[in-house]
């Protein structure tokens, strides 16, 4: 059976033009880019081409960016920075809708003593920039917004909330995991100081990711030793998954006008002919403001994780908008936050398209999806 991955948001194959890159990295080329040798300064070379790539997928300098473990390490690292470099302040802004490596960072400054806004969403998931407004001062350390949300795909105003802050004098960090590579970001002149970014989101391997650091904005390191990445970010460089990302980085760029066109034109497909065919279902989040990737469908009366176990069996691979792991069933904390009726919440699934998703895959699920929600839905415990 073959597999349909519509599960792009959380994790997304790694492009075979990355992985070649990586290979040599991983055999002849081992040496460390610290080394006064050329055999480690040939090492170093390629470290520092991939810098530039990154820093040119994001309107950056090469020097800005730095290497991390991963999105929540560079989400880590931002809040760490931004807390320790300005100690008088004791505010943070955030949103109810981030992902958990922003939403349990913010959550544990809390318990250290700060005062921390986590602002609402409406039912599109889109922020009352008014409330936004309202909430910031000058004694807030940071504001921390994503560019888009990772569940419904809904993209934020991250320019402008950053100029708001900047006129404040207050730092701003985004999350732009799910926005890189979809959207295209231009740091040299906008007025975000920090940005964190994960290589697996744009088909690099998992385990790498950056943060990107505004020239001129203070930074204190999370990780302390060695002084690799201009002292910054301590720790021997993980390198072939830098160039890895260095590759990722250059192919996003190129990718990204068929991400916005043909990638895009799959996942109206896909979404209005699910909408077509299925009474009761509608669609979370924002779809004049959203990823091009992203559609995030709620069923009526059906049980999300029911969905996901009989599309698995058809090879279909999505994900839900509920946290049933937890032992809960709770919905996730982005559908409450949007305030989305019970009914729904528990029947939404998200499917996320990658450039890999061709157009026999959207069809293969249209033709099914509609027959798997009439069976759960003969059976469902919940009557509508
Ligand atoms: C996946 C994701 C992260 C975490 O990135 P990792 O590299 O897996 O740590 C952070 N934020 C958002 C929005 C994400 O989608």
């Amino acid at each position: 059976m073959k597999t349909i991955y519509l599960d792009n948001n959380a994790t997304t194959a790694v492009a075979p033009e990355v992985r070649d890159a990586m290979l040599p990295y991983l055999g002849e080329l081992y040496g460390n880019p610290s080394s006064m040798h050329s055999f480690g300064g040939r090492v170093a070379g390629a470290v520092d081409e991939a810098r530039q790539r990154v820093a040119d997928l994001l309107g950056a300098r090469p020097e800005e960016i730095i290497f991390t473990s991963c999105g929540s390490e560079s989400d880590n690292a931002a809040f760490w920075s931004a807390l320790q470099t300005q100690p008088e302040k004791r505010r943070i802004i955030t949103t109810r809708v981030e992902h958990p490596a922003i939403l349990n960072v913010a959550q544990y400054w809390e318990r250290q003593g700060y005062q921390v806004t986590y602002l609402p969403v409406d039912d599109k998931c889109r922020l009352d920039m008014d409330a936004y407004a309202h909430a910031l001062s000058e004694d807030t350390a940071l504001v921390s917004i994503m560019c888009a949300n990772n569940e419904v795909g809904t993209i934020y105003p991250v320019e402008e909330m950053a100029r708001m802050a900047a006129d404040k004098g207050v730092l701003f960090h985004t999350d732009a995991v799910q926005a890189v590579g979809k959207a295209p970001l231009h740091l040299g002149q906008s007025a975000i100081g920090m940005l964190s970014l994960s290589g697996h989101k744009l088909h690099a391997p998992k385990g790498i990711g950056v943060l990107y650091v505004r020239k001129g904005v203070r930074f204190r390191p999370l990780l302390r030793g060695g002084h690799q990445e201009n002292g910054r970010r301590a720790g021997t460089e993980n390198v072939p998954y830098i160039i890895g990302l260095g590759e990722a980085a250059r192919l996003a760029a190129a990718h990204m006008e068929d991400e916005r066109t043909r990638v895009a034109r799959l996942r109206d497909r896909l979404e209005s002919g699910l909408l077509a065919a299925i009474p009761d279902c509608r669609v979370n989040g924002d779809t004049e403001n959203r990823l091009p990737n992203t559609s995030n469908i709620a069923f009526k009366n059906v049980e999300g994780e029911a969905i996901l176990l009989m599309l698995d069996q058809l090879g279909i691979c999505a994900s839900s908008g509920s946290a049933c792991t937890s032992g809960s069933l709770e919905p996730s904390h982005v559908l409450r936050a949007m305030g989305v009726p019970f009914t729904y919440a528990h029947g939404s699934v998200r499917f996320s398209l990658s450039r890999y998703t061709t157009e026999e895959e959207v069809d293969f699920t249209l033709r099914h999806v509609p027959s798997v929600i009439e069976t759960l839905r003969k059976i469902s415990p919940f009557k509508g």
